[in-house]
């Protein structure tokens, strides 16, 4: 079996009659890079940056931070590489940043001072994150990630910071491309999906991050063992505002993808497909998998597959559905 998904590292991620699905990988640590050609990624569609700030007593400068992410884009060449600013906060924990930002854990860090809320409260923070990615967007195809977006104010004034890094950088002589890498918001709050009409005029993309909007919408923690039965992205909550975020940017034609752990499941491939993503980042080693099953597939099984999934609101009969599909 390991040489049939060995060979499938070639074959295109198209379904039988022939629409093109783009599966990317999710990073979170440079380690993982020779794994991406392997699998056959199209591209990093999640590069999670803490790893550049954990485990070290200090911050890692601007020349630290474009010599890994130089090191990352070349090796992608063409392909795209979608990296997220620091998503520092709720259940992630960095030594690195207990001076800069003394953190006074509130009652509920999940729900405090996390990601791009973060960020835009210690700018100097993303001033430098965005100076150093900027600095090698000019090496391949690179996009930038908002973390923790749940008003679209929160993109424009990132995007405010981001334009002004920009001409600094260009005042200063480096060579930055005539169009600047798009700027997108993660969708990972039940907030932000059913804002997500609005968050989408300030945003050049979404990425749909499963994990935490599974999270916050049923109020189970993540790492929590004894709610974890409840923890299910298939609960037709997360499944609406995941319809209703991709389908605002499916109006806009704004590019829109999954990178929460559900887009490495290929039972799932189904009704994502049929929500109408054509956008999915996991796991490096999810990938062959998740591509076999969208090679056999059809977008019009899938779409009424979704209607039929999105009729539901008992979270046991989606997970039956979801299991039974193809065998009806
Ligand atoms: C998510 O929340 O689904 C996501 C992709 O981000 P992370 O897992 O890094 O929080
Ligand atoms: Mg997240």
């Amino acid at each position: 079996e390991r040489t049939r998904l060995g060979k499938l590292r070639r074959l295109p991620a198209e379904t039988l009659d022939g629409q093109i699905v783009e599966l990317q990988a999710n990073l979170e640590i440079p380690a993982e890079l020779p794994l991406l050609d392997h699998a056959g990624a199209q591209g990093i569609g999640l590069l999670r940056t803490e790893f550049l700030f954990m485990n070290r007593k200090d911050l890692p400068d601007e020349d630290a931070q474009v010599s890994v992410y130089r090191m990352i884009v070349e090796a992608m060449g063409h392909d795209p590489v979608t990296i997220r600013v620091l998503d520092w906060g709720g259940e992630k924990e960095i030594e690195a940043l207990a001076e800069t930002v003394p953190m006074a854990v509130g009652p509920n860090p999940a729900l405090g001072l996390r990601g791009i809320r973060m960020l835009l409260k210690h700018p100097e923070l993303l001033e430098e994150q965005f100076a150093a990615i900027l600095r090698v967007s000019n090496l391949g195809n690179v996009r930038v990630l908002l973390p923790m977006v749940t008003i679209p104010a929160e993109v424009a004034e990132a995007r405010e910071i981001y334009e002004r890094v920009a001409r600094r950088l260009r005042r200063r002589g480096e060579s930055l491309p005539d169009k600047l890498p798009p700027l997108g918001a993660m969708i990972e709050t039940p907030g932000a999906a059913l804002a997500a009409d609005a968050i989408a005029l300030e945003a050049d993309f979404f990425a749909i991050g499963t994990n935490d909007l599974a999270m916050y919408t049923l109020a189970v923690d993540r790492a929590e063992i004894d709610v974890a039965h409840l923890y299910d992205p298939l609960h037709p909550a997360v499944l609406r505002l995941m319809q209703f975020a991709v389908e605002a940017a499916l109006r806009l034609r704004m590019p829109v993808s999954v990178c929460g752990e559900m887009a490495g499941n290929p039972r799932l491939v189904p009704l994502l497909l049929g929500l109408g993503l054509r956008s999915l980042s996991m796991n490096a080693s999810a990938i062959p998998r998740v591509k076999q099953a969208v090679r056999a597939l059809n977008i019009d099984d899938c779409a009424r597959f979704a209607r039929r999934v999105m009729e539901q609101s008992d979270p046991a009969q989606i997970t039956e559905l979801v299991e039974k599909f193809g065998t009806a």
